[in-house]
C-alpha cells in the first residue's frame, strides 16, 4: 500500500457538517486517535448517527484528515501520567489511513512505551490491498475488530459494506492474519443485538479463528 491510496478509497461519506480539529481525545485512562471520518460501512447502529461525539468528548468531525506529526502532537498535547494506552479508534475507520497509522504508532512507540491498540472494521485487506498485518509487528499490542454477526448475509444487511459480502470474510481473513504479529487479537460483538444462537455461534467462529470473542454492551 502507498501513501496515495489513502485519499482514492472507497467510502460511505458521513452526510454531517464537518468542524472542529479533535485529532486526539481522552477516554478514561486512554487516548483515542481520530484520523479519519470515513469509512467503508454504513452502519445502521453507528455512534455518528447519534451524536458528534464519544464518550462524552468535543465533536469528532474533521476539518480536514491530520498529518503524522499534527496526529502525534496532538495526542503529546493531551498525554497525561496517568494515560495507560493509546488507541486508533473512530471517527471513521482508522485503517483507511493505514500508513498514517503505522507512522504515528512508531513515534508513539519511540516515546511513551505504552500499549496501542486499534478499533477497526477488520476489512484492512481490501482497503489497503494487502496484507498490512506484518507492517503492525512491534507496533500494534491490540487489534480489537467489530464482528458484529456471525453471518455474511446480516453483516451486509446492518452494516451496508461498500464491499458488500467480501467485506466478511475479509474481516475474518484479517483477524487470522493478525495473530501472527499483534499479541491481543479481538473480535467484539454487542450484547443486546444478538440472539443466544447468535452469540453462541460468534463464539465458536472466534474459537475457530483462534481469537477472543468480547462481548460489550452498546455506546451509543
Ligand atoms: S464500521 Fe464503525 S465507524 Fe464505520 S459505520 Fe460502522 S460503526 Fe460507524
Amino acid at each position: 500500500m502507498n501513501t496515495s491510496s489513502e485519499s482514492q478509497k472507497k467510502t460511505q461519506e458521513p452526510s454531517s457538517v464537518c468542524r472542529g480539529k479533535n485529532y486526539a481525545y481522552r477516554v478514561g485512562n486512554g487516548i483515542y486517535i481520530n484520523l479519519t471520518n470515513r469509512c467503508t460501512n454504513d452502519c445502521t447502529f453507528c455512534i455518528r448517527h447519534n451524536g458528534d461525539g464519544a464518550y462524552g468528548s468535543e465533536t469528532l468531525w474533521l476539518e480536514k484528515e491530520p498529518t503524522v506529526s499534527e496526529a502525534f502532537d496532538a495526542v503529546c498535547e493531551l498525554y497525561f501520567p496517568e494515560c495507560r494506552e493509546f488507541v486508533f479508534c473512530g471517527y471513521g475507520e482508522p485503517m483507511m489511513r493505514a500508513d498514517t497509522l503505522l507512522k504515528v504508532a512508531s513515534l508513539l512507540k519511540e516515546r511513551f512505551s505504552l500499549p496501542i491498540r486499534i478499533n477497526t472494521n477488520g476489512q484492512a485487506p481490501l482497503i489497503c490491498g494487502e496484507d498490512v498485518s506484518p507492517r503492525m509487528e512491534g507496533l500494534i499490542d491490540c487489534v480489537s475488530i467489530s464482528l458484529n454477526t456471525p453471518s455474511a448475509e446480516e453483516y451486509v444487511r446492518i452494516c451496508k459494506p461498500v464491499y458488500g459480502k467480501k467485506a466478511f470474510e475479509a474481516m475474518l481473513a484479517f483477524a487470522s492474519a493478525c495473530k501472527a504479529h499483534v499479541p491481543n487479537v479481538l473480535l467484539t460483538v454487542v450484547d443486546e443485538a444478538l440472539s443466544k444462537y447468535e452469540l453462541a455461534m460468534c463464539h465458536a467462529l472466534a474459537d475457530r479463528l483462534g481469537v477472543k470473542l468480547r462481548v460489550r454492551t452498546y455506546i451509543g
